[in-house]
């Protein structure tokens, strides 16, 4: 067995919190690559060491005084630093800082010194190699991640390397600068790392112990999901339950290497796998229960429109035409119905409605306003008899009005729409007839 192991920011936001990561990383001796965030938040009002170093950019690019925000920024890495008893000179480090800050400051290279730095105190502390992901992480052209040279130059890298720690975030561009991923990359980073080593796992260690079945701001104290596939995740995200970089999924996805999301304030806690494929039974018929409010409905009536060959074509050209993707498009025998983000369509509503006249000639266009989705997602549904039923129900004894129903065929999650209204109302009563009733 070999692993990843990533930390986030929270996960090395002072020493206190390092020293918990080393313990974990070295109660297994698996753990082989440890690829590090820049020190988090720790305390809520705190600042990320990344939007500090965001910040020193801004003011080094209008020619201000960086000293005071560069000493700020070196107090953190040097509280780390002392606690942990470790013997880092740091002056070296922060005089190219504030070189480059002073003489050519570019947005990328600073927002990647927080990884950076952690990443050199990292090794230390653990006594493992130091990959800098400038010589192994590389980006195209376009400025997305350059995959093949990357597994090619890493998968070597790392083959010569029994334990390493590789920072994440960032890698090199095209035009040999520093270059990072978008916020929240270093999961990336693990995905990357995990790809490229072949491991068999790569556990993503943050401040929580997996996902929830729904948000604990809107139900109390939801239960923690054990096991959820690739593609129940991308729904969920999707609906905005967000713990992990979009991107992170894609390289291990490919490799059929689970992540296991794990909580270093807890370690005990098993977590989440995130896996391809699985065998084993959801607790619960739901996997996850997620949504999102700020929706509008454009309803399109038509008469015979079922028999009308590109009518639905027509309709979606004149979203196109203005730029509008849409989210959803349930349809009925002389009625169909586009679904999209009421902040991309409230500027162009009268050009796409009129958009739509011209091009389909409907017998009427409705715009209906304040809508919510809310997907309920898991892939027991699709042996349970009655899931959607008990959706109704629920939410009929919540006093909650559906006014849109859309099942994918994939029978992995049932969507509905409620008024923006009811949007908590509903996601509990969901949560309250799958979870605490356990029907
Ligand atoms: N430190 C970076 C950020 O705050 C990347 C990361 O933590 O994943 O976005």
């Amino acid at each position: 067995m070999r692993k990843v192991v990533k930390f986030g920011g929270s996960s090395l936001a002072d020493a206190g919190q390092f020293r918990k990561a080393g313990e974990i990383v070295r109660a297994d001796e698996t753990r082989l690559y440890v690829v590090p965030s820049a020190p988090g938040k720790r305390f809520p009002a705190d600042t990320k060491v990344t939007d500090m170093l965001i910040r020193l950019y801004k003011t080094a690019a209008e020619g201000g005084d960086v000293d005071a925000q560069i000493a700020r920024i070196r107090e953190r890495f040097e509280e780390i630093v002392e606690g942990l008893g470790l013997n880092i000179d740091l002056d070296g480090e922060f005089q190219e800082i504030t070189r480059v800050m002073k003489e050519e400051p570019y947005l990328d290279y600073a927002a990647s010194r927080g990884e950076y730095l952690n990443g050199k105190i990292m090794a230390e502390y653990l006594g493992f190699t130091f990959i800098d992901p400038y010589d192994a992480i590389f980006f195209n052209e376009e400025g997305a991640l350059n995959s093949y040279k990357t597994e090619k130059v890493l998968s070597a890298m790392l083959s010569e390397t029994e334990r390493a720690v590789i920072p994440g975030f960032y890698g090199q561009g095209k035009d040999g600068k520093v270059k990072t991923f978008s916020r929240g990359g270093s999961d990336v980073t693990g995905s990357v790392v995990a790809s490229a080593a072949k491991v068999d796992v790569y556990e993503n260690w943050t401040d929580v112990s997996g996902f929830l079945v729904a948000d604990p701001r809107v139900v109390n104290n939801p239960v923690t999901i054990h096991t959820i596939t690739y593609r129940e995740l991308r729904e969920l995200s999707y609906m905005g339950a967000a713990v992990l970089h979009e991107d992170a999924i894609f390289p291990v996805r490919s490799k059929g290497i689970p992540i296991n999301i794990r909580n270093t304030n807890k370690p005990e806690d098993e977590g989440t796998w995130i896996v391809e494929s699985t065998a084993k039974k959801p607790k619960y018929t739901i996997t996850g229960v997620a949504g999102k409010r700020g929706f509008c409905a454009i309803l399109i009536t038509k008469a015979m429109m079922n028999s009308e060959i590109g009518f639905g074509r027509k309709v979606l050209q004149a979203f196109e035409e203005n730029h509008i993707s849409f989210e959803h498009m349930p349809s009925g025998i002389d009625t169909m119905t586009v679904v999209v983000h009421e902040t991309e369509f409230m500027d162009k509503e009268q050009r796409v409605v009129s958009a739509i006249h011209r091009m389909a000639q409907p017998d009427s266009v409705e715009i209906e306003s304040d809508l919510a989705l809310i997907a309920v997602v898991g892939r027991g549904m699709k042996s349970t008899r009655g899931t959607a039923a008990r959706i109704f129900s629920a939410l009929a004894h919540a006093h909650v009005n559906i006014r849109m129903i859309d099942q994918g065929s994939s029978e992995l999650n049932i969507i509905v729409g409620v008024e923006n209204k009811d949007f908590e109302t509903a996601i509990r009563a969901i949560y309250s007839i799958f979870v605490e009733t356990r029907l």
